[in-house]
Parts: structure tokens; sequence; C-alpha cells
């Protein structure tokens, strides 16, 4: 796996907690065959995806362009590997990378704002061994977490489609193959909850019965996982103060909580 913090590394108030769905089984795990078979090599084959053309042309292009402020660096331009530690008890999942965060350094979360959001309320609930992320030799380590994203490829307009996000399932499917002390899910945003929903085979379960999506809502599945969901730290929603800095760092206090002491 690329190491943590490695320069070669291809990164309200809870307001309900629903009751849980009554089904009394786990969902059928899909097969895992031919499946990757460690992490790094997900991550490896994250990074060589080509799969998604509008994509793979949306991200070499920003990354070509680039912003001003960063017209001196090289853009990541990549798909970007998912990031943290593998004996996590806790998976946070996204939206995607964002053009000129993920895009750029190459690591989920990781120089852009949201980056910013989330490393900050990691570190204050002993998640991560800094409170910033700035690029993939920054020194960050996760502990006890891991980020992943629905989609990993920057998305025009933070929008990738559904054939999109269907093509970039199995990435997670295979991670969450890999990562079997995993019993929290902290899902950002609705795409990041049915994304994981979907690859974890709960979104089998009849609609009724399906864990709903809203900011603060926790629901504890069938086979014990926690599913916590929070609005996405993107600027669209931090400033406009859908979000604020409260209502997100109750998310991962009441994560720490559940979890126990690091
Ligand atoms: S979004 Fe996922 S499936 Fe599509 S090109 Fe990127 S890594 Fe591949």
């Amino acid at each position: 796996m690329y190491p943590q913090g490695s320069q070669s590394q291809p990164k309200g108030v809870i307001i309900a907690r629903s009751p849980g769905p009554t089904v009394a089984a786990a969902p059928a795990a899909r097969s895992a065959r031919g499946a990757p078979r460690s992490l790094a090599a997900v991550q490896r084959a994250v990074v060589a995806c080509a799969a998604c053309p509008r994509l793979r042309r949306h991200c070499e292009r920003i990354a070509h362009e680039k912003k001003r402020a960063f017209r001196d660096q090289v853009y990541w331009g990549l798909p970007v590997p998912s990031f943290g530690d593998p004996r996590a008890r806790m998976l946070v999942v996204g939206l995607a990378p964002a053009a000129h965060g993920g895009n750029r350094t190459g690591r989920m979360f990781t120089g852009d704002s949201s980056g910013s959001w989330l490393y900050e309320a990691l570190h204050r609930f002993g998640f991560s061994n800094q409170p910033d992320s700035t690029g993939r030799g920054d020194g960050l380590r996760l502990n006890d977490c891991y980020v992943t994203a629905a989609a990993r490829c920057a998305p025009p307009a933070n929008r990738p489609t559904p054939a999109e996000l269907e093509r970039c399932r199995p990435f997670l499917e295979a991670e969450l193959r890999l990562l079997p002390r995993v019993r929290l899910v902290v899902a950002l945003g609705r795409i990041g909850h049915e994304a994981w929903l979907r690859a974890a085979g709960w979104w089998s379960l009849p609609a009724r019965q399906r864990p709903r999506f809203a900011h603060g809502a926790e629901t504890r599945l069938p086979d014990g996982t926690i599913l916590m969901c929070s609005y996405h730290p993107s600027r669209q929603n931090t400033n406009t103060g859908r979000l604020d800095r409260a209502m997100w760092h109750d998310v991962f206090r009441r994560a720490r909580a559940l979890l126990g002491p690091p």
C-alpha cells in the first residue's frame, strides 16, 4: 500500500437517530472473485483507471489549465486513491476529489476547504496526527480512520453521473472487503451515503427500510455497522451556514463516543 503521508502515494446537532431497518439478515456480499487482494492493489488500480472518458478529460484539462494560485505546481491529474489506516474502525465516504484539491495534490480531501474541515475534525477527536492537509508530503497520518469517496475523479460541477458512480463502485466494494475492522461509517452527503449503501449491499433493502439521509442521522444496521450521515463540508454548505462547525464537530464527537478512546 502507498504509505500514509508518503510523497510517492499516487488522500447541527444530531437531530435524528433512526432505529434502523427491521430485517434480520445482512445482504449477501458481492463476489470477491478477481478483486484486488490488498488496499495497495486497489489504489494502484484506481490510479490506472480510465473507465470514465468524460471525467478523465475533465481532470486532465483542469490539471493542464490550473488555477492561478497553483500555476507553479504540477497537478496530480489522475484518479485519486483512498487514504488512511488499514486497521480503521471508522470509514469516511465523501463524494469525489475536488478539481483543485485532490485532483491537484493526489490525496483525498487534501489541499482544499473540505479537507481543512475534515482533517481539523479528525484531529480534534483523535483520528489524525495533525489538523490540516496540504499535500502528500505533509506528514498527515490517520489513526483508526480511512477516507474514501464515491468517485475517484473530479467531476464537472461536482456531479458525477449515475453511470460514472456505478463504474467507480467496485473500488469502494473492494475497499470494504479489505477493511474488515470498519464498524462505523460517516457518509458525507447524499451521494456518499448512497454509494456506501450500494457498495455494502444495503441498497437492496425495501425502500422503507433503507437508512435515509439526513444530517446527524444514525442507523445501526443488522450486521452491527453504524451508519452516520453528515452534510458534506463543501463550500456550498459551509459558506451558507447549512453546515457549521458545531454541527460538524457533533458528528465526529458522536463517532468517537461510539468507538471509544483511540
Ligand atoms: S471515476 Fe472511478 S471508474 Fe471513473 S475513471 Fe475515475 S477511477 Fe475510473
